[in-house]
């Protein structure tokens, strides 16, 4: 375990590691997307540090503001929604989650959405067009989602590697030795629990 680097997350963030959702459910939403967005720097800054992007593909001005978009007000308020747990949402409800997923990945190129067409619950999306300088932000966003979930990095690639997503040769070799590099970073016990899956929509604002 990495003490320093989960003593400074939880520094930076002002929380324990297992938070529970206080009743404001939009300022837990905000801790959780500013702590992702944390890790994502965290990795990106692993792959520049070690040579493992070309110099031509850092943008490091971009990965600064990775998922910004996400902490907006409105857009947070519509993305809490997902976590009531205590009674069955509203069809306008459900459309509000479902235009705020699809605003983000449709207008962010770290998302292979955003290259292809499909929503997020699609198979065989055609990403061959995506740069490499976003796949590698990309590969940064999917091991911060695996510390965060504590799943597996590699098993995330093997599900959604032409499958989920289709890439060419090229971005199926570079996302492979990417992911082999980070996944050695991933620190297990910085997995997170928000608290979030039990609130209440009552509590919601
Ligand atoms: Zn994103």
């Amino acid at each position: 375990m990495n003490f320093n680097r989960a003593l400074n997350i939880l520094k930076k963030n002002d929380m324990t590691l297992v938070e529970s959702a206080n009743d404001n459910v939009v300022v837990t939403c905000r801790k959780r997307i500013q702590d992702h967005i944390n890790r994502v720097k965290y990795f990106y800054n692993i792959l520049v540090e070690s040579g493992q992007i070309p110099l031509e593909d850092i943008d490091i001005k971009r990965v600064m503001k990775h998922d910004a978009d996400k902490l907006k007000y409105n857009n947070l308020k519509r993305q809490a929604l997902r976590y009531c747990g205590d009674r069955q949402l509203t069809q306008e409800e459900k459309q509000q989650i479902n235009d705020v997923v699809m605003e983000h990945i449709k207008s962010n190129p770290h998302h292979c959405e955003y290259w292809g067409a499909g929503d997020y619950k699609s198979l065989g999306i055609n990403c061959k067009e995506m740069y490499d300088t976003f796949l590698y932000e990309m590969c940064a966003d999917w091991a911060a989602t695996s510390e965060e979930n504590g799943n597996s990095l590699m098993g995330w690639c093997d599900k959604v590697v032409n499958n989920k997503f289709m890439f060419t040769e090229h971005q199926v070799d570079l996302i492979y030795s990417v992911c082999t590099y980070l996944k050695d970073y991933i620190d297990p016990s910085l997995k997170r629990d928000y608290g979030l899956k039990s609130i209440k929509l009552s509590q919601l604002w």
